[in-house]
């Protein structure tokens, strides 16, 4: 048996999985979003342990299981979120601040300005708010005392997995993976260290960093979660890339897009860093061993999210599901356009200035339009992403493998065929992020001995063909961006 813990964005996740991949038991726990100021998003680091702890007995318990049959831990989680906490009392300095958070957009415009090329061609990512450098930047000058703290080498600082392990292993191990290190800003993909003139530009002190450690790698057992002592941790990866690595995108070229709170689409582009030319991130996979591979990757910040939104925002349903009856009996968004730009726009725009928009409406717009016109905002994103993705690889990627929360729904798949005019593939197994991080873990501990072994192509659940023209597709997809761009000239046309 291998153990996964997931904490995700909006909920933590614990799978144990057998060594054929099924998944033998599940538990999750949604936890709270805080929202102390508009464009702040805030997590409580107890809340996620806790939350993620009791997931994790559960799932044993569920299933019956000790901690003595339990091969592997492999942990993936939320990226970017940035914690810092006291090394002697392990009390966390504040709320961990969450990638969506834009509190430091101003401080990344400077960043840009001046250092852009240089940071790009380090570390593989666009200067944006959603990476940990200007959170840990922020931390560092708004929390009375930390920065000095911080130079006294009393703290440190971890994104959520370094979090779980430091607290897993009761402050024995404070290390990262190289794939989450490659999402702060910090880390120079090439040479797969931290970057003392990246540091000098954010003002980071070395040592509060963690050490880095390859994604499948036994670091320590746990020796303090009570349900899980003795088990070792052995496999650690950012969500996305374990959602890569769980869909079996093991050969160059191959690809996955997750619909989770945002929309992650992720293609392997082997043992050397890509670079984009079309504005998508390059990041570390995984690295296995000596050997680190790497991706070219998509960000969206609003995907599921957006659905959320109209649950627990606007009320216009109860559910996360009811999303699709309703935009099914509309059969249309009718010409609404729904630019969910809540948290500014990622790929390939990288603007954190952009304001949502709801535009095209008339009388006859009702829940049922704005529900369509949601689900096609997820799609219509996507498709942006593997425009940029095809562009840059000059070549098609003949179907889309899918997971995550908002996979399950059909409508939205459909959809999403119809925009790329390629089938939309979507496993039996959709949590392939808990699986790839099970698939790390067991790696290491030699519950499977090597890829070829886990390599079996995975059942399929569905498939969904392009049911609209190339022409008809291309249409929407113009009149999306048009949407788009008022989206982004919000600011600068007047808006506040
Ligand atoms: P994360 O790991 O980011 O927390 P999940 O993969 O658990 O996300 O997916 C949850 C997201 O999927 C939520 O934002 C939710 O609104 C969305 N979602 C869940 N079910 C549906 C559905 N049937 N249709 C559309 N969106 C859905």
């Amino acid at each position: 048996m291998v153990l996964a813990l997931d904490q995700g964005t909006t909920s933590s996740r614990a799978i144990l999985f057998d060594e054929t991949g099924a998944a033998v038991s599940k538990s999750q726990r949604e936890f709270r979003q805080i929202f102390p100021r508009s464009g702040w998003v805030e997590h409580d680091p107890m809340e996620i342990l806790e939350s993620q702890f009791e997931t994790a007995a559960e799932a044993l318990s569920n299933a019956g299981v000790s901690a003595s049959e339990v091969s592997a831990l492999g942990i993936t989680n939320q990226r970017e979120t940035t914690l810092i906490w006291d090394r002697a009392t392990g009390r966390p300095v504040s709320n961990a601040i969450v990638w969506q958070d834009r509190r430091t957009s101003d401080h990344c415009a400077r960043v840009r300005e001046s250092h852009g090329d240089t940071i790009r061609q380090k570390t593989g990512l666009e200067v944006d708010p959603y990476f940990s450098a200007s959170k840990i930047s922020w931390l560092l000058e708004n929390v009375p005392g930390v920065r000095e703290r911080a130079e006294a080498g009393e703290l440190a600082f971890g994104t959520v997995d370094t979090w779980l392990v430091w607290n897993l292993t009761g402050g024995g191990v404070h290390a990262t993976d190289v794939s989450n290190a490659s999402r702060t800003m910090l880390f120079n993909i090439n040479t797969l260290d931290w970057d003392e003139e990246l540091l000098g530009i954010f003002g980071v002190p070395r040592f509060i960093l963690p050490s880095v450690i390859p994604s499948s790698h036994v670091i320590g057992r746990v020796s303090s979660a009570e349900a899980l002592l003795g088990i070792p941790i052995a496999g650690i990866a950012g969500d996305q890339q374990a959602a890569l690595f769980g869909q079996r995108c093991f050969s160059e070229g191959d690809a996955k897009s997750t619909y989770g709170t945002g929309c992650f689409l992720l293609q392997n582009t082997g043992t050397s860093p890509a670079p984009s030319e079309h504005r998508l991130l390059t990041t570390v996979a995984w690295q296995i061993g000596d050997r680190c591979e790497y991706a070219l990757e998509g960000s969206v910040f609003i995907g599921g999210a957006v659905i959320q939104w109209l649950r627990d925002s606007l009320g216009i349903i109860a559910s996360a599901a009811e999303v699709e009856t309703l935009a099914r009996e509309a059969g249309s968004s009718d010409g609404v356009f729904f630019v969910p730009a809540f948290s500014g726009l990622g790929t390939p725009y990288w603007d954190p200035t952009a304001r949502g928009l709801l535009t095209g409406l008339t009388r006859g717009t009702g829940r049922g339009q704005i529900a369509y016109a949601a689900l096609e905002a997820i799609a219509f994103q996507t498709a942006e992403l593997l425009e940029a993705m095809q562009n840059d690889s000059h070549r098609e990627i003949p179907e889309l493998k899918v997971d995550g929360g908002a996979a399950s729904n059909d409508l939205l798949m459909q959809i999403q065929a119809d925009l790329l005019q390629i089938p939309v593939v979507r496993p039996t197994v959709t949590e392939t992020t808990s699986l790839g991080a099970a698939f790390l873990a067991g790696l290491a501990t030699g519950v499977w001995t090597d890829i070829d072994q886990i390599s079996a192509k995975a059942a399929i659940d569905a498939s969904f063909e392009p049911s609209i023209s190339g022409e008809e597709a291309a249409d929407r997809m113009a009149k999306w961006k048009a949407a788009v761009e008022k989206s982004l000239n919000w600011v600068a046309d007047g808006g506040d």
